[in-house]
């Protein structure tokens, strides 16, 4: 998708700090953590919310749920750790591409869940 700048990183044409990468999603680490690991998984394939996904898209939102655990365990998340997946404007979400924050490395405290 023209102008969204997680189809650029998946793209490679913005560098990023890669953690992970198959052929259906890139989870690579946030440029302003908001915890001591803080992680973006992106689903190779252009939809903004949980509304606009299609049954392919779902499919790619399976497989990182699936494998979310096994990166976390590569990050040394050990402890637990957070997923966050905004939607639209209220919960603050600024890239229109979806992606599941991975937050983790401490403990994250009990004001927001
Ligand atoms: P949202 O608020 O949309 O849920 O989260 C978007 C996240 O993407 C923010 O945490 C922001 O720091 C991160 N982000 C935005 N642009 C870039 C970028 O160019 N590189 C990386 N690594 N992260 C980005
Ligand atoms: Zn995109």
């Amino acid at each position: 998708m023209e102008n969204c700048v997680f189809c650029k990183i998946i793209a490679g044409e913005i560098p990023s700090s890669k953690v992970y990468e198959d052929e259906d999603m890139l989870v690579f680490r946030d440029i302003n953590p908001q915890a001591k690991v803080h992680c973006l998984c992106v689903p190779k394939s252009h939809f903004a919310t949980l509304a606009e996904m299609d049954e392919a898209q779902a499919e790619l939102v399976k497989k990182c749920m699936i494998k979310i655990p096994e990166i976390a365990s590569s990050l040394g998340l050990d402890g637990g750790y957070r997923l966050i997946v905004n939607q639209g404007k209220d919960a603050g979400q600024t890239v229109h591409h979806l992606h599941i924050h991975i937050l983790g490395g401490q403990d994250m405290g009990e004001k927001m869940l």
